[in-house]
């Protein structure tokens, strides 16, 4: 710090010296964008110019479905110029929190995607899936709103995010490319992912998969005795060879699912963690195209054993 002052004190005076005038000397302060969660800041770092700072609001394997602000997330929102944020109530108490703090731009990645685009329960219609970081698609639509949204406030970041967007973009289409060459050597009747809560059901049907679940499209639903049976049969009669972990919830729902199935004959695998809401902590993990290629890895080599 002592450095970084003595630094500012130096250019500062060389350059009033120079220009006279402090008022241009002034080292300009970051725009200030503060992220939801890992896979949205990794998004938004892409796309981001050196004149923004991007923020994380959680850390890395916090589950974003029962999270609630602490004081210090509540500073740090306070303090933003653009909070940006998944939608389709993804973050717990995020909706709350967001609308009564006054001041920074606040963005609904999800608030431009088509209707009928967005999974729902059929038996809870108004219940969205916003696990949409798996839909390559939906992803491309919420990147161009935070562009868009971003240019419209601050105009001369403009041409630069539009360029690292488009940039990003065809990483994205190759990643998707390479992710749809794995899972295409998986036999079509073992194409089944099974996981503690509903996150990968547009991975699924981006690309030709089946889920099946303990829980819904949230942490917070509930299961018990009735949903493990149903979930042990399935596997069972469908002789799937391997059930994952996830990187978000606890390891001891998937353990009794795999203790069911021996106890019936059938010896699934249990597989390790998939990262479903949040990027993993290992470097080949900590970015969103690390996450969908080592989600496709993963999957891949444990349902073709
Ligand atoms: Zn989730």
């Amino acid at each position: 710090m002592r450095v970084i002052l003595k630094t500012l004190l130096v250019v500062l005076l060389f350059q009033s010296c120079d220009t006279g005038t402090i008022e241009k000397t002034a080292i300009p302060a970051k725009i200030k964008v503060v992220c939801t969660t890992s896979i949205l800041t990794d998004w938004v770092l892409n796309i981001a110019t050196e004149d923004v700072a991007v923020y994380s609001l959680l850390n890395k394997g916090v589950d974003p479905h029962v999270y609630k602000p602490s004081k210090k997330d509540l500073d740090l929102l306070r303090s933003a110029d653009i909070i940006i944020y998944h939608g389709l109530h993804l973050e717990g108490k995020i909706i709350d929190v967001l609308e009564k703090i006054k001041g920074p731009l606040v963005i609904d990645v999800s608030k431009n995607f088509p209707k009928s685009a967005i999974i729902t329960d059929p038996n809870f219609p108004a219940s969205q899936d916003p696990h949409y970081w798996f839909d390559v698609e939906l992803v491309k639509n919420g990147l161009a709103t935070v562009q868009s949204d971003i240019s419209a406030r601050y105009p001369s970041l403009k041409v630069d995010t539009k360029a690292n967007l488009q940039a990003y973009l065809k990483k994205m289409d190759s990643v998707t490319a390479e992710v749809q060459k794995k899972i295409s050597t998986i036999e079509q009747d073992q194409r089944i992912i099974i996981t503690t809560h509903d996150a990968l059901s547009y991975f699924a049907r981006a690309f030709g998969l089946t889920v099946n679940t303990l829980q819904g499209a949230s942490t917070v639903s509930e299961f018990g005795l009735r949903e493990i049976t149903d979930l042990v049969n399935f596997i069972c009669e469908r002789r799937v060879k391997a059930i994952f972990l996830e990187n978000i919830v606890s390891p001891q729902a998937m353990k009794s699912v795999q203790r069911g199935c021996q106890e019936k004959g059938w010896d699934v695998v249990l597989g390790p963690e998939l990262l479903s809401d949040s990027l993993g902590q290992k470097e080949d993990q900590d970015t969103y195209l690390e996450m969908l290629l080592f989600n496709a890895h993963t999957i891949t080599s444990y349902l073709t054993r």
